[in-house]
């Protein structure tokens, strides 16, 4: 590649991509120029792009630190894919393999060597380094250097040796972790004081977030894949193992193809069933969160969360990994009082000292405003990192606006049903009461006798699991530390319980009733919108795409992403030359793949 390219040719003619998206372009020149970078960037934004056309630019070879062996094979299929020169070093070669690697580095043929920090950090590879020019490090992940963070990986620590042993080589530390504590602990780990830091905008307009009540968890989200993305790709997040475990067997049981991930599971399993979620098109992958960092799958349609996350980055983390194509994806989350009970007992009980607890209950109070917000839910979450934002109109309470009611009166029969029964006892007890149900319980500690006894009847008992939920939410309520799920009343329930405070929750849980015409709809706003009379052409666009990456056994998405095809659809380029025009079709691809997809769109396969 002659130096002479400039970066925006060769994100034309190597990647395909008309021009750069937000602050790509910036960070390019500053680091092709020898500069140090912090880039923050959501995921999807586009971080790979911003180390590599400057790898392309500059002279030598770019190393690339990433944590995650597991996936180095497919960023150097992709990189190869494009006509670039690219290798890993890791653990899964052999030490011939590996010696290969090394030979072609030092005879300057790579632009990029993916390595493991671990790897890095040994003398023999600091050694190589040294050989043979080096055009910059690119950190990926750069969050895993910090301890505040939900990622650290102790092996990140020892990289800022990078910057005393090749002072010379500019370093570009990538994440799309957001908040303060931890960048500030990037640059301080990494001695990148004097680095340029590129923040961008967090937000991911194509997602859309929805948070629904829980009534059946497996059962809503089976309506809700059956609604919106039958065969697509997904992911569903569950608390436990044993959760991934039955809803990957309910769903394998209603037709749709899920497969299991987590911590409990052999290695082998585990990256098997990666693979496949990878590879082929349409799988639900049900996973603890484990699973997913570093997964760059851009078609990811919907990322589903049947159980409340304790905390709103790790939820924004998780649901970021939907549509980093940037098409119409979904974000959805199902919740309801148990989740609440749930982790508020899982912090209370656990061995974490105050000032840790502390900390868990801020973020899972963050996390409860969001769920409960009647606000637009991209402001709640944009604002939680700090970025202002107008209402989006593509998030549940801004499309449908929900309905608030008066519940102060309901509210302060709550509260004074669990004073009067002796605040030793769960939310499902205290419903008894309210209805007035002679339970067994109920008849045992003579709660039949209280005040307080069925004076909640004219609520059903949904209503009230969705009052108790709001007032342990909001803190008039809390769970003790015995982990028994019992509750008991806050000083901030004074006020409400004396009157002075009205409070106005979300609307009643309405029983949902299932609406057929809502199933016969054609695929929702939220999906690719692909017109009826093109869905056979679009579905042989993806058998080709599948037949080449097969034989190749590379993922699909390497071919072609879904946008990509998209694009070809929707424009039906003539010829070659129209070809290289669409979005994601470089020289490379055009040559490779160029004709078998003329082909297809024009019948001739
Ligand atoms: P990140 O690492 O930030 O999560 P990626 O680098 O994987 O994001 O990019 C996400 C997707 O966006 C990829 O499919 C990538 O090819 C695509 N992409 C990146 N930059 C551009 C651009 N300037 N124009 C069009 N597509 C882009
Ligand atoms: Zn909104």
């Amino acid at each position: 590649m002659s130096p002479a390219r400039s970066a925006l040719d060769l994100l034309q003619t190597v990647f395909g991509y008309e021009a750069f998206r937000g602050r790509q372009g910036e960070i390019v020149e500053h680091v092709a120029n020898g500069g140090d970078a912090l880039v923050l960037m959501p995921t999807g934004g586009g971080k790979s792009l911003c180390y590599q056309i400057p790898a392309l630019l500059r002279q030598g070879c770019a190393v690339v630190v990433s944590p995650l062996i597991a996936l180095m094979q497919d960023q150097v299929e992709g990189l190869h894919q494009l006509g670039i020169e690219a290798a890993f070093l890791n653990s899964t070669l052999s030490l011939e393999e590996a010696r290969e690697v090394e030979r072609k580095f030092l005879s300057g043929q790579l632009k990029l060597l993916y390595v493991a920090p671990e790897r890095l950090l040994t003398p023999r590879c600091l050694g190589l380094l040294e050989s043979a020019p080096v055009a910059l490090f690119a950190i990926d992940e750069a969050h895993c250097v910090s301890q505040w963070g939900h990622d650290f990986r102790p092996e990140y620590i020892g990289l800022s040796t990078l910057h005393e042993r090749f002072p010379e080589v500019p370093r570009i530390a990538l994440t799309a972790t957001a908040d303060a504590a931890t960048r500030r602990e990037i640059v301080q780990r990494l001695a990148l004081e004097d680095a340029a830091e590129f923040v961008s905008s967090f937000d991911r307009p194509n997602i859309r977030y929805a948070i629904v009540e829980k009534d059946n968890a497996r059962r809503q989200l089976l309506e809700f894949i059956e609604r919106e993305h039958e065969g697509d790709t997904g992911i569903v997040y569950c608390l436990s193992r044993k959760r991934v475990e039955e809803t990957a067997a309910f769903l394998n049981e209603h037709g749709i193809t899920a497969l299991p991930y987590h911590a409990g599971l052999d290695a082998e399993t585990r990256a098997r069933n990666q693979t496949r979620f990878l590879r082929e098109d349409g799988i639900v992958m049900a996973a603890t969160i484990a699973f997913g960092m570093g997964i760059d799958k851009p078609d990811v349609r919907f990322v589903a969360h049947i159980d409340l996350p304790k905390s709103l980055e790790g939820y924004y983390q998780e649901t970021g990994r939907a549509g980093r194509d940037g098409l119409p994806s979904n974000a959805w989350l199902a919740y309801g009082l148990n989740d609440v009970m749930q982790l508020k007992d899982m912090i209370e009980s656990g061995q974490a000292p105050e000032a840790q607890k502390q900390i868990e209950r801020q973020k899972l109070n963050a996390m409860l405003g969001l769920a409960e917000t009647t606000q637009c839910r991209r402001q709640v979450i944009l604002g939680y990192f700090g970025e202002q934002s107008a209402p989006c109109g593509n998030c549940d309470n801004c499309i449908k606006p929900p309905t608030t009611w008066d519940a102060t009166d309901a509210a302060r029969k709550a509260l004074s049903c669990t004073f009067r029964t002796g605040q030793r006892f769960g939310a499902g007890h205290i419903i008894d009461v309210l209805l007035g149900r002679e339970t067994e319980k109920v008849k045992q500690h003579f709660h039949d006798r209280v005040t307080t006894f069925g004076i909640g009847r004219e609520l059903p008992e949904a209503a009230w699991r969705s009052v108790f939920r709001q007032l342990l939410a909001g803190g008039y309520l809390a769970t003790d530390s015995e982990g028994y799920g019992t509750l008991h009343l806050t000083d901030a329930a004074r006020p409400l319980l004396r009157g002075e405070l009205e409070l106005h929750l979300r609307g009643l849980p309405e029983k949902r009733k299932r609406d057929k015409s809502e199933r016969d709809k054609k695929r929702s706003a939220a999906s690719l919108d692909i017109a009826p009379a093109d869905e056979p052409l679009w579905q042989r666009l993806r058998q080709k795409r599948r037949e080449l990456a097969d034989a190749q056994s590379v993922p699909a998405y390497l071919i072609f992403s879904d946008a990509t095809l998209k694009a070809m659809l929707d424009a039906r380029p003539a010829t070659l030359s129209d070809m290289a025009h669409i979005s994601g079709v470089g020289a490379q691809k055009l040559d490779r793949y160029g004709l078998a997809f003329l082909d297809v769109l024009h019948g001739a396969d």
